[in-house]
């Protein structure tokens, strides 16, 4: 079997060829990478999707504070508030988990890089919001509103959820050969866009769309994220990073909402990526995790940094 491609294009011939499923062949590719058996990718996998629970649960368990100070529970008072324009729970739900992992890393946390750390929350948030709402074992009223959700911390996983994992990093693979996944080199777009795009081709792959529609919805997705700064003030992965975790999972959710309506994106997956390499060429090295453009050289984003450097001198 072919493992190298260039191109979700070039995907496409291999699967067709080999007539064979994209969550299988995600998982055949790992093994011929790493060299080792199948069994150990799942397991490993498995140990990865734990991760993302763990810090899902403790980013909700208890509000996060950071050193810093600049990240102060907003998942705790988000998942918890009463009042509340959305009312969907795989859209709530979508937004606190990804909250709360990004909380967790903020913190200094143990979370899976998914593709980066900052961008750590958008897909597995995205993941188990959609588990937890249409495939968890809480009673119908349980799922609708929101309050407790079940651990599962423990691993083995449903095949399902693990292909959707493993679809989602296949879609940043594919990011990556192309573009990139830094946001010093690309800004924002490469992290928190590509966890989007990554995040809307997972969702498509657990509503059962075709292949084709999962890379529609991961463009849908990665479209609205093009052009995305990486101005973190201070210089520290939480202002904006954590709360457009939240954002850009359910920006990603939407994408796949939209292709269940029979939207499609009319730009390819492929010319998309190609389009944020190239944005990413000529973006301002201030918007490109220098800390020294955008958000980060507003007046209050300043006064937070002289601040900060005054308090650890
Ligand atoms: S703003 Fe920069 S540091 Fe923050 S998540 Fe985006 S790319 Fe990462």
């Amino acid at each position: 079997m072919k493992y190298r491609f260039h191109s979700f294009t070039e995907l496409m011939e291999i699967l067709h060829t080999e007539q064979i499923a994209l969550e299988e062949y995600a998982l055949k590719r790992e093994a011929f990478i790493w060299g080792i058996p199948e069994n150990a990718v799942r397991d490993e996998v498995d140990r990865r999707i734990a991760v993302t629970r763990r810090s899902l649960i403790k980013g909700l368990a208890d509000p996060q504070r950071s050193r810093s100070g600049l990240t102060q529970g907003a998942a705790v008072s988000y998942y918890g508030a009463a009042r509340r324009f959305i009312h969907s729970p795989v859209f709530r739900r979508a937004a606190a988990y990804a909250l709360s992992i990004n909380e967790v890393n903020a913190c200094g946390g143990k979370i899976v890089a998914f593709p980066t750390a900052g961008s750590c929350g958008i897909a597995p948030g995205a993941i188990w919001a959609w588990w937890d709402t249409y495939h968890s074992d809480t009673e119908p009223e349980t799922a609708v509103l929101l309050p407790g959700i079940p651990e599962m911390i423990d691993p083995p996983y449903d095949p399902k959820l693990r292909g959707a994992f493993l679809v989602s990093s296949l879609t940043g693979v594919l990011i990556a050969q192309r573009a990139t996944l830094a946001g010093a080199e690309g800004g924002c777009q490469a992290e928190c866009g590509c966890a989007g795009a990554m995040a809307a081709c997972a969702l498509g792959y657990l509503e059962a769309l075709s292949t084709g529609d999962c890379f529609s919805a991961a463009a849908l997705s990665l479209k609205n994220t093009l052009g995305l700064a990486c101005d973190p003030v201070a210089g520290l992965v939480e202002i904006p990073c954590v709360k457009r975790n939240a954002f850009i999972a359910v920006n990603a959710l939407l994408a796949v909402d939209l292709t269940l309506s029979g939207i499609r994106s009319v730009i390819p997956f492929d010319e998309v990526v190609l389009a944020m390499k190239q944005i990413g060429d000529v973006m301002p090295a201030g918007i490109r995790e220098t800390a020294s453009g955008g958000l980060a050289v507003t007046p209050t984003a300043l006064a937070i940094k002289e601040k900060l450097d005054t308090s650890a001198d």
